[in-house]
């Protein structure tokens, strides 16, 4: 089947691309594009690109003027041959070179066909397949190194040598096993032992590349929290380098929870600010106390802020209460030291680790933060050329690959059979198969390209 689809944004723009993938791509661009810069389009070589107008053949009206270029299979990035037109970038003229499109045989792709055939068709394994749509989404420097990491390859590489490896002794208990007199190195348990080591440590490499790779590449996702007026509204904009909430001396005038993302030295925060801790004595402020709530419970790192000038209040001392019992990291920030007044108890912060005292409204704050998240997060030990996973499924599968390792070996030092082992290798290898693809379902395979965009 042959499918189509529009691959660029549907909004105003200067050119929008019309993509057709499958065996009648070129017959059907023939019905609807007239080269002008060579004889006709079934006679284009791959790579090719010629200028000519779209034009409608049912009434000979022209549709447009643009570019159609060319890709033979198997050298395209489905594997099929695939025509894409380029056309002027309106959402009328673009809707319409995509029906003439539909009219002359082509049927309308779904979401990720694209790339699904590409998968399907052996162009991409399926961790390179989800890499695409992370090279599409990256918001960072860093988020697209890694994306293009894996998209080249290199998580697969990295998860296929471990699969490789499983394999490897798979095949050794097999032969051993089945053909005991010919000459068939033993094999033994340290031998069998050390292989599942080397397996096991090289998945825990990745999955613990992958934490400290998150902090990198998403951000840390951080609530800041404390009273009203203490201060948090500015922090905030002195994080983020600009005027964002609206900063007042009216306690509680920060309502709805801000999201937005501050870079600090080699950290992205994913900030909200939220309404102040305290009893909600209306409705709307009780939203907001609801929603910081919640926020705390989904952060990773709190940034919680008393006003040093001001004696501890009891909502304070609420905070904490909530703060010591919710296990996250935390930094108490002491601000408005510039009033040279500090009227909080020493005690009151016992037990908890990270405290600084700043002005937020000085530049100086940044830097104190940065020392803090660098003993909080420390990333020293990351290397950023290493490749993590793209989402949950990935990393579902690399765990219970390695939780099925861990139980092999363990299995095979309590002395179970041999056959026990193996069946736990293969579990193993088979969760890595999942992983890459080759060995995934087709519900899996569904579910991974259902996430992606349509015309990708
Ligand atoms: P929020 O309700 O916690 O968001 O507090 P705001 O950021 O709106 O600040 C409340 C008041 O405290 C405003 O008048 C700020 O200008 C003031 N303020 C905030 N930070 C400082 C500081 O470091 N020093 C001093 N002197 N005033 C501050």
């Amino acid at each position: 089947m042959t499918v189509c689809a529009i691959s660029t944004p549907l909004a105003e723009g200067g050119i929008s691309v019309i993509r057709i993938s499958g065996d009648a791509s070129l017959t059907i661009a023939q019905k609807i594009f007239t080269p002008l810069t060579c004889e006709n389009v079934s006679q284009m070589k791959g790579y090719t690109c010629a200028y000519g107008r779209i034009t409608d053949p049912r009434t000979g009206r022209t549709v447009d003027d643009g570019v159609l270029t060319v890709f033979r299979a198997p050298h395209s990035y489905t594997g099929e041959d695939v025509c894409e037109i380029s056309c002027h970038g309106g959402v009328f003229v673009t809707k319409k070179v995509l029906r003439l499109c539909l009219e002359n045989g082509a049927s309308l792709a779904d979401r990720g066909e694209f790339t699904k055939r590409a998968f399907l068709n052996g162009k991409l394994s399926l961790t390179q397949a989800e890499a695409v749509m992370d090279t599409i989404s990256a918001q960072g420097e860093f988020a697209l190194a890694s994306a293009n990491l894996t998209r080249g390859g290199l998580l697969f590489q990295r998860i296929a040598s471990v699969r490789d490896a499983l394999v490897g002794e798979l095949a050794s208990l097999a032969a051993w096993v089945d053909y005991p007199d010919d000459d068939i190195p033993a094999v033994t348990d340290e031998g069998l032992s050390a292989a599942l080591d080397s397996a096991g440590n090289a998945l825990e490499r990745l999955l613990s590349d992958h934490d400290s790779g998150m902090i990198l590449k998403r951000g840390i996702d951080t609530a800041i929290v404390g009273r009203p007026n203490v201060g948090k509204s500015t922090l905030m904009n002195m994080l983020l380098g600009y005027e964002r909430s609206i900063v007042t001396d009216i306690a509680g005038t920060t309502r709805d929870v801000i999201e937005e993302s501050a870079v600090i030295g080699d950290y992205t925060l994913l900030l909200s600010d939220t309404a102040g801790i305290r009893t909600a004595s209306d409705k709307v402020e009780a939203i907001g106390v609801e929603l910081a709530k919640k926020r705390i419970e989904r952060a990773v790192l709190i940034l919680a802020v008393f006003d040093q000038s001001e004696k501890l209040s009891e909502e304070d001392e609420q905070l904490l209460e909530m703060l010591r019992s919710s296990g996250k990291r935390v930094i108490i920030i002491l601000n408005k030291a510039d009033l040279d007044e500090n009227l909080l108890p020493e005690n009151a912060f016992d037990g908890f680790e990270s405290l600084i005292s700043v002005s937020a409204r000085s530049e100086d704050c940044r830097d104190k933060l940065v020392q803090e998240l660098e003993k909080l997060f420390p990333t020293g030990t990351f290397d950023p050329d290493s490749t993590i996973f793209a989402n949950e499924r990935q990393i579902f599968c690399a765990r219970r690959a390695y939780e099925h390792i861990l139980a092999a070996n363990e299995a095979l030092s309590s002395g179970e059979t041999l056959d026990a082992v193996t069946v736990l290798i293969s579990a193993a290898a088979d969760e890595l198969l999942e992983l890459t693809g080759e060995k995934a379902t087709e519900a899996v395979v569904d579910e991974v390209f259902s996430r992606f965009c349509v015309g990708k």
